[in-house]
């Protein structure tokens, strides 16, 4: 959906459906999109825009958008979802080579705007419980990624937080003391371990140093009390090492809340080195499984996302989750011949062409 001839501020709206929804939002300050007809009215400060509907609304009641400075009106938060997440910066300071944007993308994208990020935490709907901080790496917002999440445990002083991040900035006790005073209570950093030595983590985000400072990071959020998920991404070019990243955690990185194991997303900077980041899903299942049989050994929560169910064994089912976002997920051809899609997470649509020849349907008392 587009307003046609738009020439005002990129903003973020509520769309409503009814005079009574626009009251509403505009008693609590909100710019307002009100759709009646074929009319779409855009209410914000003192200033009412009239534009014609073209094509067909897909948004719902109280819906938040985002409008871009063409009239592009994209969804920021749906109204019926309890998950949301709020997306820093596109910037980032490593450069992954398996990472879902490509460095270009990165590097080239105009950086939020502080007051933009700020603002968001106005429009999640009231009965947000879960929501996803991510970026590129939230923490190089420095000041206005504090002010956002201390106006996130202001206003939502029980919601459950996942902060994605590189970890790197937690290197520095400063950052770790702000982390401190301002994250919710309920917050989970996760953080990927990509190898167990500087030489290959360091070459897998391009970044030197990296792995040292991710590893200190980890610690000193440990030491103070603040929640970690590592994360393990399987691909090829740390494959052969996934057992010793389990060795280190566990010899090392005491008092983790959970490791959670992952297949690659196909897309950005993994599709750009494909030859150097796929390995078929059975493939990179199989060098996990020493890693996760180590840590439920030594009682450390294991978790499995983004792998087809047919390439988890099923002595692991228990860990599996159906993690992939629903705009993402793609099932092959064979899927629908599958008894067991339902509990199937499926693939990354940018991972399809890739892993169709190896979906397996199971079949019926399998
Ligand atoms: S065949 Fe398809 S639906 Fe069945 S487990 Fe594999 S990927 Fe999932």
């Amino acid at each position: 959906m587009r307003l046609m001839d738009y020439s005002g501020p990129e903003l973020i709206a509520r769309i409503c459906l009814s005079e009574d929804s626009a009251t509403k939002n505009r008693l609590s300050d909100k710019n307002v999109l009100l759709i009646s007809g074929n009319t779409i009215s855009l209410i914000y400060s003192d200033c009412i825009q009239e534009f014609n509907l073209t094509g067909e609304c897909k948004f719902f009641d109280n819906d938040t958008v985002f409008v871009n400075s063409y009239g592009n009106i994209s969804l920021m938060f749906s109204f019926a979802e309890y998950s949301q997440t709020i997306v820093v910066t596109n910037k980032c300071n490593s450069n992954c080579i398996m990472c879902a944007y490509t460095s270009s993308f990165r590097r080239d994208t105009i950086d939020t705007d502080a007051n933009y990020i700020l603002e968001q935490v106005v429009y999640l709907p009231d009965h947000t419980e879960h929501l996803v901080i991510t970026g590129g790496e939230p923490t190089l917002k420095d000041l206005a990624f504090f002010k956002l999440m201390k106006a996130i445990r202001d206003r939502f002083p029980r919601i459950n937080c996942l902060l994605l991040s590189n970890g790197r900035s937690f290197s520095i006790d400063n950052i770790c003391q702000q982390a401190l005073t301002s994250f919710p209570k309920k917050t989970l950093v996760a953080i990927p371990l990509h190898a167990s030595y500087p030489e290959l983590h360091d070459r897998i985000t391009q970044s030197s140093g990296s792995f040292k400072q991710t590893i200190i990071g980890i610690k000193k959020l440990l030491s103070l009390g603040i929640a970690v998920e590592i994360r393990i991404i399987a691909f090829a070019y740390n494959h052969a090492d996934i057992i010793n990243i389990a060795r280190l955690i566990d010899n090392e990185l005491h008092g983790v809340s959970i490791v959670n194991f992952m297949a690659v997303e196909m897309c950005g900077n993994s599709a750009v080195n494909s030859s150097d980041i796929w390995i078929d899903y059975n493939s990179a299942f199989s060098a996990c499984e020493a890693a996760i049989d180590l840590l439920i050994s030594s009682g450390i929560d294991v978790g499995i996302y983004n792998f087809p169910l047919c390439s988890v064994p099923h002595k692991y089912i228990g860990l599996y989750r159906k993690s992939i976002s629903t705009y993402k997920v793609r099932y092959g051809e064979v899927c629908s011949k599958c008894c067991r899609k339902s509990m199937c997470g499926g693939v990354f649509a940018s991972s399809l062409k890739y892993a169709v020849p190896e979906m397996k349907p199971f079949k019926e008392n399998e």
